[in-house]
């Protein structure tokens, strides 16, 4: 029997073929689950082609900076899903491009709270959204962060800051939604050519190290992380919970 055959797994963050979104829909449709995409209005042309290539999934648009926008989109999904999701994926980030190319001490307070807002604190907005449909039977948040939380990575300024308070929501999430069976995790992807990174100044050069320096001495795919978010997505991984996974070709062990 397929991995995830009737589940269902509602999507939010895809923009185009490149999305790191999209490989994860496609490693779980081919494992059998049926689909949902939420997109951001100026998306919707290309997640709509992409929704086409899966026969059954459904579309909303979805602003994760509008509450009323977060409460249409999950009322759409419990009305297409029979009010039970058993999969959400959060794979959304965005700060100011100015914030990106600045020195992090210019860093300004709205700058600041946008990249926050919309990377960080929408993933506890839409775990609160999804935990109805969840504690009946328990399930499965997933989010995507960057080693920047940790490490200094030039110019990633307030976004790392952002994956810092994403990844400690991670854990909080996990803590309070454990009892309800529903496992809280995150992707620590190695840098892959998306729309969202090349808004990252430098991009193509931590690219080109990481290639050379990682104990696999290759960059990795997308489709890497989607066979990843399966696999914690699945019953397969469902004693992990809070769990921040790096799916890097093994760069973050590396001292020198
Ligand atoms: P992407 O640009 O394809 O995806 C980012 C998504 O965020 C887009 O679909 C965009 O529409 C959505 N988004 C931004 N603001 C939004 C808003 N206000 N409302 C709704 N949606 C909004 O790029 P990606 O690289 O696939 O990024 C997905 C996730 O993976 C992000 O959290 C990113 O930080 C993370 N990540 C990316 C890399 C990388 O190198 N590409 C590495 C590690 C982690």
């Amino acid at each position: 029997m397929p991995l995830l055959e009737g589940k269902k797994a509602l999507i939010f963050g895809i923009a185009n073929h490149r999305s790191i979104g999209w490989a994860i829909a496609q490693a779980l449709a081919a494992e059998g689950a049926q689909l949902a995409f939420s997109y951001q209005e100026r998306m919707e042309k290309y997640v709509r082609e992409l929704a086409a290539k899966i026969p059954g999934t459904s579309v909303m648009e979805c602003d994760v900076q509008s509450d009323e926008q977060l409460d249409k989109a999950f009322a759409q999904a419990a009305e297409t899903f029979n009010d039970e999701i058993d999969i959400l994926i959060h794979s959304v980030a965005f700060a100011p491009p100015r914030e990106l190319e600045n020195p992090f001490i210019e860093t300004t307070r709205e700058g600041f709270h946008t990249a926050l807002d919309i990377s960080a604190y929408s993933l506890v907005a839409m775990a609160k959204r999804a935990q109805p449909l969840m504690q009946a039977h328990g399930g499965s948040i997933l989010t995507l962060t960057y080693m920047a939380s940790e490490r200094v990575m030039p110019k990633y300024n307030v976004m790392a800051v952002a994956k810092a308070a994403l990844e400690c929501s991670v854990r909080y999430l996990a803590f309070e939604m454990g009892e309800h069976n529903i496992r809280v995790n995150a992707i620590s992807a190695g840098p892959l050519n998306t729309l969202a990174a090349r808004g990252v100044s430098g991009f193509t050069s931590f690219r080109e190290q990481m290639g050379s320096a990682a104990p696999l001495r290759r960059n990795i795919e997308q489709s890497e992380v989607g066979d990843a978010a399966l696999f914690l997505s699945s019953h397969l991984a469902r004693a992990i919970t809070g769990e921040i996974m790096f799916v890097d070709a093994g760069y973050n062990i590396m001292g020198a």
